[in-house]
């Protein structure tokens, strides 16, 4: 075994591996840039070695900084986690000639597979199903056009060297596709500094299904299943699980099997997987190999009990696998959510800064929550914008979506834009509870983007009722005892408004509960709440909810099942006489744009003396790997523009100003 490992990532994936190596009792060392000095994954190792500045290219990425750290440390062995350098075959043959072992699989087929265009040539040659299309590097617009016509419209563009769901468009018809092709060409150089493109079909309601693989150094081959990763935003996962609600005994094997047989065909070994995009008639084709750990591996191994790091340490160590196909049982369901940092409700815009609360629900059980963050700590702008991964199990798929919501409701995140709504708002969502989903269920349920504030009457019902439950917890808190009783046993007529709903309630505050009355139906409220928890465990007649609550100047802000609301709570007669009060014009102070983040100005699309309309694109920032579209919020004529295509720009810095 393995005398010291090096752990070669950050955030929340080196953590993970921290925690096997310390089950396995294997020293571990942490690498860190400037900007990770005071990290979790650095805290947790037992060494830690900096590597230099913030910028991945001169610390994470930097092969010769890594292997001096190893050499200064002793460690024999390196885990990449994903990202950086995992997928990088130079890396590998750089550290074979310095005599310490890759955690992953060997150079060849990771540079087989690391290349969409070789990989796929390869699975036919393998015998593996790949999706219709074109196989040769499309040189210019016109070439793209006659092969997209060949192929078949609707069709995929794509980049050769992609990953991360960057460099593709969909081309609905032969006018995409120059605008397709050459975004996707300029993304991929961009990003890849590869420029090689290719077509496919663009298969239609896919769902996007891959099958987890375990190969050991002794020809040994098992799939652990599937995970369904259809929730995506950006062609990126947010929400996977174990197994699929749309894979049956038969389709399990016969992808899995598919998977084993082009791993061995490519000489493959440590964990691995295989991506396949699903029709809507159970046919399946080969997308992309991933060769190397996956950022959702956590489902995988709550349905089936295995420690994915620790097969791959031990693989590496040259053992053999110690089990075979039929000894790997699924027993279970799990789901996992990522949370970002990202505004769901503005185009998944990332957000930066520090995190001021931080509170996962622990406490609850069947909960995983794989991490590398904690409270006080920072999001920087250098890296993937990931918070956390939060995992729940259950006996069945609906334990397991139950579980989420709960999880999902209980986890308080604040300083940071978050998309813990929207995960929410999906785990409820009807299709995704029958398992009705496919790659393009965002777009679909959410046409005209995502938003966490239009409640209808039943939710707003619900949390008026929580409100009003507050507003009079408060009340009778801040009450001598002695003329609570009275008081509190009073009728009381309340107001609550909520956005444009308006319910007007009887309240009678019973020594256990309270009991309101609306439209002349009796509703009973309990809680253990107290003025100052952040959260209400609420039962409402006969159902029990978990919402996050706080206190401000216009009422109460609830969150909770994907949606947010501000409760005005009153009484009756302030209710009445506010009619009279003159309404507030609220001014919208947007003559000037100013970057919502530091980032990489990537295009200006507008220029001084043009007019705009609310909603127009106005510039492109890239930054944490994404690129950020901004738009306007008013019409208007550009009066000044204050920055150029591949300026660096600060959070805050002036962009454009309107007349
Ligand atoms: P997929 O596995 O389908 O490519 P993932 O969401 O697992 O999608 O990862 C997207 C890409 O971004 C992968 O190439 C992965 O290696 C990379 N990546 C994800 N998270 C990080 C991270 N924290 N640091 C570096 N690279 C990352
Ligand atoms: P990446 O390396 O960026 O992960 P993939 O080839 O794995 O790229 O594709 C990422 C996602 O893009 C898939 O999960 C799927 O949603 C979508 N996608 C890719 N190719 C196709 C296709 N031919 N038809 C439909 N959707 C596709
Ligand atoms: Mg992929």
């Amino acid at each position: 075994m393995f005398k010291k490992i090096l752990i070669a990532n950050r955030g929340e994936i080196a953590c993970r591996i921290i925690s096997t190596c310390k089950k396995l009792s294997i020293p571990t060392v942490a690498v860190f840039s400037d900007a990770d000095k005071r990290s979790l994954h650095v805290s947790l190792a037992d060494e830690s070695v900096n590597i230099g500045p913030a910028a991945s290219s001169e610390s994470y990425l930097s092969i010769d900084k890594i292997i001096s750290a190893c050499k200064e440390t002793g460690a024999d062995a390196v885990h990449p986690g994903y990202g950086f350098l995992s997928e990088n075959h130079n890396f590998m043959n750089r550290l074979e000639k310095e005599d310490i072992t890759f955690i992953g699989p060997s150079a060849e087929p990771i540079r087989i597979m690391g290349d969409k265009i070789e990989s796929k040539i390869f699975a036919i040659d393998a015998g593996i199903n790949t999706v219709p299309g074109h196989q040769g590097i499309i040189k210019d617009i016109n070439e793209a056009v006659s092969i997209a016509n060949e192929v078949g419209f609707p069709v995929m563009i794509k980049a050769s060297a992609g990953g991360g769901g960057k460099g593709m468009r969909i081309a609905f018809s032969e006018k995409d596709v120059p605008d397709a092709f050459t975004s996707s060409i300029n993304e991929a150089k961009s990003s890849f500094g590869d420029d090689r493109i290719f077509i496919e079909k663009f298969i239609t309601k896919p769902r996007h299904i891959e099958i987890q693989i375990l190969a050991d150094n002794h020809g040994n081959v098992i799939h652990l299943g599937e995970r369904e990763c259809s929730i995506q935003r950006r062609n990126q996962k947010i929400i996977e699980e174990s197994p699929s609600p749309f894979v049956d005994k038969d389709l399990r094997n016969s992808m899995g099997n598919q998977a084993v047989q082009l791993a061995k065909k490519v000489g493959y070994s440590s964990a691995g997987t295989v991506e396949f995009i699903v029709d809507q008639d159970k046919n399946f084709y080969f997308l992309e190999m991933n060769t190397r750990l996956q950022v959702e591996h956590p489902v995988t191994e709550l349905v089936t009990g295995f420690d994915l790091v620790e097969e791959m340490i031990k693989i590496a160590a040259g053992e053999k696998l110690n089990v075979t196909q039929n000894d790997v049982n699924f027993k279970g369901w799990a789901i996992e959510s990522r949370i970002y940092a990202e505004d769901p409700e503005r185009n998944f815009m990332p957000s930066t800064g520090r995190l001021i609360t931080y509170k996962p629900p622990l406490e609850i059980d069947n909960i995983r929550n794989d991490t590398g963050v904690f409270e006080g700590g920072e999001i920087s702008m250098f890296y993937d914008p990931m918070i956390s991964k939060l995992c729940s199990y259950g006996e069945t798929r609906i334990e397991a979506c139950n579980l989420m919501q709960e999880a999902l409701n209980n986890f308080e995140i604040s300083g940071i834009e978050n998309n813990l709504n929207l995960l929410s708002s999906i785990i409820k969502n009807k299709k995704f509870l029958e398992g009705e989903i496919n790659t393009g269920f965002i777009d679909e349920e959410y046409p005209d983007g995502f938003s966490s504030k239009v409640l209808d009457e039943v939710d707003a019902l619900m949390f008026s009722l929580t409100a009003v439950f507050a507003h009079i917890k408060e009340i009778n808190n801040s009450q001598h005892p002695e003329s609570q009783n009275n008081s509190s046993l009073n009728e009381k007529s309340l107001v609550a408004s909520i956005g444009k709903n308006i319910f007007i309630f009887k309240t009678y505050n019973t020594l256990k509960n309270t009991i309101i009355e609306h439209n002349g139906k009796v509703i009973s409220l309990e809680s253990d709440w107290k003025p100052e928890d952040k959260i209400i465990k609420i039962k409402i007649d006969d159902s029990f909810l978990t919402l996050q609550i706080k206190k401000n100047v216009k009422g109460f802000d609830i969150k909770g099942f994907g949606l947010n609301g501000n409760v005005n709570v009153r009484s009756k007669i302030s209710h009445d006489l506010s009619s009279h009060m003159i309404e507030k014009v609220i001014v919208k102070n947007t003559k000037i744009i100013k970057c919502p983040m530091p980032g990489l100005v990537v295009s200006i699309d507008i220029s001084e003396g043009q007019k705009v309309e609310d909603g127009d694109k106005l510039c492109t920032v890239e930054a944490m790997k994404m690129e950020n579209i901004i738009r306007s919020e008013t019409s208007g004529i550009v009066k000044k523009v204050f920055c150029k295509e591949g300026d660096s720009l600060a959070a805050d810095e002036v962009m454009i100003e309107f007349q």
